[in-house]
């Protein structure tokens, strides 16, 4: 796709750190490291989100993530991953064109923060009710 980044990216038309390739897949360094060994990983086919990937690119893209995880796991002496796949601006997509985080994790001191609250408000009764109307 024209505009964008990643498309951009997969072309050699912006210059990245590119740490695996294949015919349908890449992965490249995120350019703002959350932690050491942040990576990203795409479809070559564009799709905007997991809501419009094709399943065929979905299941190839989560092979690689498997495998990049364990490899950057022991590169890095990691101690966890956490992977993160955000769709729609609600969710804090900024680029559109799917893909997934890959971010290691070392100990409670690093730049990434994740906080599950819960909404005393929401019933799960209802929200299965509702789920199976
Ligand atoms: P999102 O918020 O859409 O899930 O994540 C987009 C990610 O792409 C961000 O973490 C951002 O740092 C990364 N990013 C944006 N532009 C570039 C770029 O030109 N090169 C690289 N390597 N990463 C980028
Ligand atoms: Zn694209």
């Amino acid at each position: 796709m024209e505009d964008c980044i990643f498309c951009k990216i997969i072309n050699n038309e912006i210059p990245s750190y590119k740490i695996y390739e294949d015919d349908d897949v890449l992965a490249f360094l995120d350019i703002s490291q959350v932690t050491k060994g942040h990576t990203l990983v795409i479809p070559k086919k564009h799709a905007k989100n997991l809501y419009e990937i094709a399943s065929e690119d979905l299941i190839k893209v989560h092979q690689v993530v498997q495998e990049l995880t364990c490899e950057l796991t022991e590169k890095f002496n990691a101690q966890g991953v956490n992977i993160i796949n955000n769709n729609h601006e609600a969710a804090g997509q900024t680029v559109f064109h799917y893909h997934v985080h890959i971010i290691p994790r070392y100990d409670e001191n690093d730049q990434l923060t994740l906080k599950f609250g819960s909404d005393s408000k929401i019933d799960p009764q209802l929200v299965f009710n509702e789920f199976n109307k």
